[in-house]
């Protein structure tokens, strides 16, 4: 006889347990800008020709383990030094997983700045790290340079993560601060630079400094979040070690083919992000001048914004039922009560988006 089903508590850890599942709200119908993505599509002889590639892609087959195509393509267009190694992942959501099952373990920690990027912390508990958020300065959202070398000696986290921009913040720390971390921390220092196309900065020059710095990058904000495909680059002893942890196939044939062919047509990702930049500053001006609404600063493709207090919810709510997604931020974090975030879309999106802000705050 079949024994009895087993119970969730024998089977998932606690930590799992206790977790909230990592939620994508449904978006059909709605202007989404809750997700940081490049709303423009391609122009239609790209698309063509991209079909055509696509026609002679052999799906019945194993991807190439190595991507190696694809690595030069992303070695050209990412910058990454001749002397660093590449790992691909599907998506940096993957890099970051493969970091924590590569480095997990009794008494491995993960040290991040908060608020940031919630997989950092979620990865952690997933491959049983333990993790400790250092807050940002509540003014500005800069490092705390001071409370991140006390984390450092305190915690001895086999793994940082600073995200430069931050997510949801969208400040870029200073590079001095930056630098003062990666010099004090025990392990490995990961630089994420998801919004580099947004950013005029990158770590890259760094790695010949610092041998347990890593970078990593990914392809989706500059407008290929549906590919997903991430990068780390680094000290190829340490990319040795991570490519052990990588499932073989881990990069589809699909994405190694298509990823490589955009990354051939830099010059409309360009166009596209000097496009968001743009915009980036005019939603900038539009929402500082809306009464009631802070905005905070930007090197990423989306701003960070506070309404009047207590009211969250509410806008959050009125935006959804004018038609406009975006980001509630109240709750997630203390530094960010009565916050919300909006990705920057195409100009008549962020029309939509202010029309609607401005109806629920006026009403
Ligand atoms: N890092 C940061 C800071 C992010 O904000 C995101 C996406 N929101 C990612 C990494 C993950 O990007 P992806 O998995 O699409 O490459």
């Amino acid at each position: 006889m079949a024994e009895a089903a087993p119970r969730v508590t024998a089977v998932i850890r606690e930590e799992i347990r206790a977790l909230a599942a990592y939620h994508v709200p449904p978006a059909q119908g709605l202007v989404k800008l809750d997700a940081m993505e490049n709303p423009y599509t391609w122009p239609p002889e790209m698309v063509a020709e991209w079909l055509r590639l696509l026609e002679r892609v052999a799906v019945n087959r194993y991807p190439d383990p190595g991507a190696e195509a694809l690595k030069a393509r992303l070695r050209e267009a990412m910058g990454v030094p001749e002397g660093a190694g590449i790992l691909l992942g599907n998506g940096s959501d993957e890099i970051i997983q493969i970091l924590a099952l590569a480095a997990g373990g009794p008494r491995r920690a993960v040290v991040a700045p908060e608020p940031g990027f919630v997989m950092y912390r979620m990865i952690a508990t997933f491959c049983g790290l333990g993790y400790r958020g250092v807050p940002l300065r509540a003014e500005d959202f800069a490092l705390d340079v001071g409370a991140m070398r006390a984390a450092l000696r305190e915690a001895r986290p086999a793994l940082v993560f600073l995200a430069a921009p931050n997510n949801p913040t969208g400040n870029l720390f200073d590079e001095a601060a930056l630098r003062a971390v990666i010099e004090a921390a025990p392990g490995l220092v990961v630089v994420d630079e998801a919004y580099a196309p947004f950013a005029d900065f990158t770590a890259m020059g760094w790695l010949a400094e610092y041998p347990h710095l890593l970078v990593m990058r990914t392809v989706s904000k500059l407008g290929l979040a549906g590919l997903r495909l991430g990068l780390l680059a680094g000290d190829p002893a340490w990319i040795a070690e991570l490519e052990k942890v990588r499932l073989p196939y881990n990069v589809n044939v699909l994405t190694q083919v298509s990823a490589e062919f955009a990354l051939r047509h830099g010059e409309v990702f360009a166009a596209q992000t000097a496009a968001i930049r743009a915009e980036r500053a005019r939603l900038h001006g539009a929402l500082a001048a809306v009464a009631g609404v802070r905005v905070w600063p930007s090197r990423a493709n989306f701003l960070l914004f506070r309404v009047p207090a207590g009211r969250a919810g509410e806008v959050f709510e009125g935006l959804r039922t004018r038609g406009v997604l975006v980001k509630n931020l109240d709750g997630s974090h203390p530094l960010l009560a009565d916050c919300l975030r909006v990705t920057v879309g195409r100009p008549e999106e962020n029309d939509a988006f202010l029309a609607a802000l401005e109806a629920v705050l006026g009403a």
